[in-house]
This record gives C-alpha cells, structure tokens and sequence, in this order.
C-alpha cells in the first residue's frame, strides 16, 4: 500500500453545517484537494431542509455560529433558520468552499480500496476516490415518520415540519400537530393565530425553561462589530451555562432542581387551569427528555383555539385522528412534529472498511465510536457528530468543530509522517466505549423517559456524557497511544 503522496485528498459526506465547517477548516490550513458531496440541491443541513414557521436555534447564535466566523450582524439573540441558513452559504462562499460542492449528489457507498489506501466512492453520480474520508451526514437529517395506522388515508395536506409545505395554505384551517417536540413548540405559537383550530397531540410532555429571546439592537450590533471582543465574551459566557446544564444531566445531577423550579414555574405562571397544567408537567427528570427552551408555547395552550389532547392516537382517518378513546377529531391539514431517525449516523450509506466489513456489522446494532470520530477497521476515516457527541445542552457547531480538529491532527500527521493511513487500535476503541459506558449509567437520559437518545434496549449511542471542555480537549490532539501509522 503507497503512502499519501503530498496533501491528502480529502471527500467529505454532507453539506450541513458538519460538511462546509470541515471544508472550511481544512482550506484555512492550506488544504485544496476538498470535495464535499451533499444530496440536497442546496448546502444547509437541517437549516435548509427545516423551513416551518417560527423556526430558529434553540443555543443563542453567538455560541451556535462558528467560531472563526463569529457574525455581529445576528438579528436576535437565538437567529432565525433563514438567517442560519444565509450565514453558512456566506461562510461557504467567502472561504472557497461553495465550488467544491457536489449539489444533488448522493454518495451510496464507501469502499476502502486495502490495495491502495484510498476511499472509493459510489455516489449518484459516478465514483470519486479520496485518501481520506469525513462523513457529516447529522444526526437529524432523516424525518421519522411514526407507523401510524391511517396515516396514508388522510385526505388533506400531511408532511413532516422538516418538510414544511409552503404552498399549503393554513389561514383558517382546522390543523392537527401529532408530537410536542422542539419543532412543534416552535411552530405552534407562530400558526396559531391564522389557523380556525388547532389540536395538538401530545404522548408525554418535556420541561422547558424560558427562552428569553430578544432583539438585537442597532447599537448592540454596532459594539459587537466595533469591539470583537463583547461578542467573544458573551459567547464565552453562554458556554459556561451550558457546561452548567450539561453537568446537571451528567455527573452533577443536584444540578437539576433549579432547572425543574424554574420550569415548573414557567407553567404554572401562564397556566391556570389544573387540568392543562397536568397534562404539560412532566413526571421524567428535567434532562431526560431534551430540555426545551420556549417563551411562547404554555401561553398558545391557553389560546381559545388550541386543544393539547392527550388521549393515545388510535388512527389517522381520510378527515381527521382518532383517539384511543373513539373520538374523531376532524382536521384539514395534518402536520408531523415526530422527530428524526436520529440514530442511523451514516445511513442510508453503506461504508465498508478492511476485508469488506461494513460499519453496520461493526457496530451490531450499537453505533460505537472513539470520541464519536473514530472506528477500528475504517483507516482515515473520521466521523462528524457520529455516535456519542450530542448533548443535553451546548451548541452542535462547537462539538463539530472539535471533532474536526481532530480529524486534521490525524491529516497532518499522515503528512508529516509520509503514512499512508493513521487507524485507531481496537484495543483504544474497545478502553474509550468501557469508559463512556459507565458514564453513561449515571446520567438523567437512562432514568426511564421515551427519548430520541436511548434505543428500546436501553443503549444510548447519541449523548456524550461529559462536559464539552472535555470533549474539545481530548478531540484536540490524536494520541500516538490510541492510533497506528502504517
Ligand atoms: C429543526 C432543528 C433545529 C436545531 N437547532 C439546533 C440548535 O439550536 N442548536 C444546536 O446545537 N443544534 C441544533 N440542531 C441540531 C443540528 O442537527 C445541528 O446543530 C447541526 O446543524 C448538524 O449539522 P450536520 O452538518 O452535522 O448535519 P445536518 O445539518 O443534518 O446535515 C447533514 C447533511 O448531510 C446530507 N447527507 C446525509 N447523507 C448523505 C449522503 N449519503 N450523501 C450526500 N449527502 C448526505 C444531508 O442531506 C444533510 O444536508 C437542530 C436540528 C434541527 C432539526
């Protein structure tokens, strides 16, 4: 096998913010041989394929952006999609990243080639090879739809809110939301107002905790731009609170009442009415379920026009949904807040390292990898916010980022060496998985809750159970101890 000769040639899986951040950071350190393949007809990610009302980052933008690219200009505290989206297409073009996107391009499948140490891959649109291989497919970028009986005898308009129907008008419209997620407690308060009725379909409710959104004033933008600083500050600053957040999920979980006092008194300062009040409170721990961050969502509960039910959904029927009770509850348009099939990581592409074994059969059934980045067998591999790197709280861009820097450690020392691959020993994969597994246990996600974290097993392949100062610290360097040079 030849060693990589020069730069390494660099393919990378998906154009979110995981795909053009890696192309970035790579170009900022001279790389060139960068070709990024996304599957939509636009770069974005989750920005670009979440278009519903009232949709924005639930992380306040300084913190959710980059951290080179740090952007005084945001319109409020917690930025819009649209302007996410716009942020990181002008992210794309200013660093060079934009040309070496391959829009519309579905990669299928990745082969490492043993013979000549290269990634091959099958895509949509004929094969390419690459010495080394970055996939930033998300973790939310594959809608679940949940099997529903009925669901496909609706006769109205039915989509998912990551497939938001523009052209379906809903001025007036008797309108059913099945699931109360981040999506849904953002989109319900922005549609309530224009919609006849509102149902909102509920299986178990989630804390939340105030929001606090606001607008950016001029004068504010101003003294971000004129002092860089503030805004490095600020940043700072909301990521101490979230470390904050993070251990009270994690390894400090006294950490938590204050949260759950604070959100119960979110609900019962807009609710009065006990029966509502019941159905919204949780009975999990604050943290088991994603903690949701809201302004607005008890106070449209209240509307006149809103019913939270939260009888069982027996069946869809061609006008309406049944309860498990019998009652049908007529509906024009029917919208899907169900979340994602968060943890197929790579899916529905098949990657196969040494001796053909592919990364399904690596995994068995447990998405596994060393510091969510690294899997043995899969030579210059490098995964983006792969298995383990999602959290309780903390901005996706930051653990992104670091998962990227670890990935160029690992480039530039097969550079620096003249290796032809840089490959993590099983027996590193194999101390790091006993490790993140016994912390694990101690965390609020494995107290019982339904979660998009923890399988029917009980595994969780999703969260990483420490702070992200960690995170960021060991992705920083490649340990000669854990990888081999060959
Ligand atoms: C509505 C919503 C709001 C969110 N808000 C926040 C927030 O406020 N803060 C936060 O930290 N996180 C948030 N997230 C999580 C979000 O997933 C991350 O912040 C981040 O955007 C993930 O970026 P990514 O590039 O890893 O994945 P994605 O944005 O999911 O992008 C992956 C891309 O890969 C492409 N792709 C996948 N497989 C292939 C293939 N085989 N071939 C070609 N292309 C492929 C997909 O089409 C997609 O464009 C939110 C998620 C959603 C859905």
């Amino acid at each position: 096998m030849g060693a990589v000769r020069g730069q390494p040639s660099v393919a990378i899986v998906g154009g979110g913010f995981g795909g053009i951040g890696a192309a970035v950071m790579l170009r900022r350190e001279g790389y060139d041989d960068i070709t990024v393949f996304e599957r939509s007809e636009r770069i974005g990610g989750v920005w670009q394929a979440n278009t519903y009302p009232g949709i924005a980052c639930d992380v306040p933008s300084h913190l959710y952006e980059f951290s080179f690219a740090p952007n005084p200009d945001w319109s409020r505290r917690y930025a819009p999609g649209a302007e996410i989206q716009a942020y990181m297409e002008d992210v794309a073009r200013r660093y060079g990243v934009l040309e070496r996107v391959r829009l519309g391009t579905e990669v299928e499948r990745a082969t490492f080639d043993e013979d000549r140490g290269r990634w091959v891959l099958e895509t949509s649109a004929g094969t390419h090879e690459a010495d080394v291989l970055v996939t930033a497919c998300g973790q939310l970028s594959v809608p679940s739809i949940p099997p529903i009986p009925g669901l496909d005898e609706f006769e109205g308009p039915a989509f998912h809110t990551a497939e938001w129907r523009d052209d379906v008008e809903l001025d007036g419209k008797r309108v059913a939301v099945i699931g109360t997620g981040c999506s849904t407690i953002q989109t319900a308060p922005a549609i309530q107002s224009k919609v006849a009725q509102l149902d909102i379909y509920q299986r178990s409710p989630g804390w939340t905790i105030p929001k606090m959104d606001f607008e950016y004033s001029k004068r504010a933008k101003w003294l971000f731009r004129r002092f860089p600083i503030l805004q490095r500050l600020d940043r700072a600053l909301i990521f101490g609170f979230m470390e904050l957040a993070t251990a009270a999920v994690t390894s400090q979980r006294w950490l938590g009442r204050p949260f759950r006092a604070i959100g119960n008194r979110q609900i019962t300062s807009v609710i009065d009415d006990p029966e509502l009040r019941a159905k919204v409170t949780p009975e999990d721990e604050i943290g088991c379920k994603r903690m949701m961050l809201t302004d607005d969502w008890y106070r449209t509960l209240t509307e006149p026009n809103v019913e939270l039910v939260v009888d069982g959904i027996d069946a869809v029927t061609p006008h309406g949904v049944r309860t498990a009770n019998g009652a049908e509850r007529p509906a024009d348009v029917l919208v899907l807040g169900t979340g994602f099939k968060s943890q197929g990581f790579v899916a529905p592409m098949e990657i196969a390292g040494r001796g053909g074994r592919t990364l399904t059969e690596a995994w068995a059934g447990v998405p596994k990898a060393y510091l969510g980045a690294t899997v043995p067998g899969f030579p210059n591999m490098f995964l983006l916010y792969g298995p383990n790197t999602n959290g309780g709280a903390g901005s996706v861009i930051h653990t992104l980022e670091c998962g990227m820097a670890h990935a160029l450690a690992a480039i530039k020392k097969l550079e620096q060496t003249g290796a032809g691959t840089i490959e993590l020993r099983p027996d590193a994969a194999a101390a790091f998985d006993r490790e993140l597994r016994a912390a694990l246990a101690d965390t609020v996600w494995q107290t019982g809750c339904t979660s998009w974290y923890v399988d029917e097993a009980g595994n969780n392949p999703n969260n990483w159970p420490w702070l992200w100062s960690t995170y960021r610290r060991r992705t920083a360097e490649v340990d000669p101890q854990a990888y081999e040079l060959a």
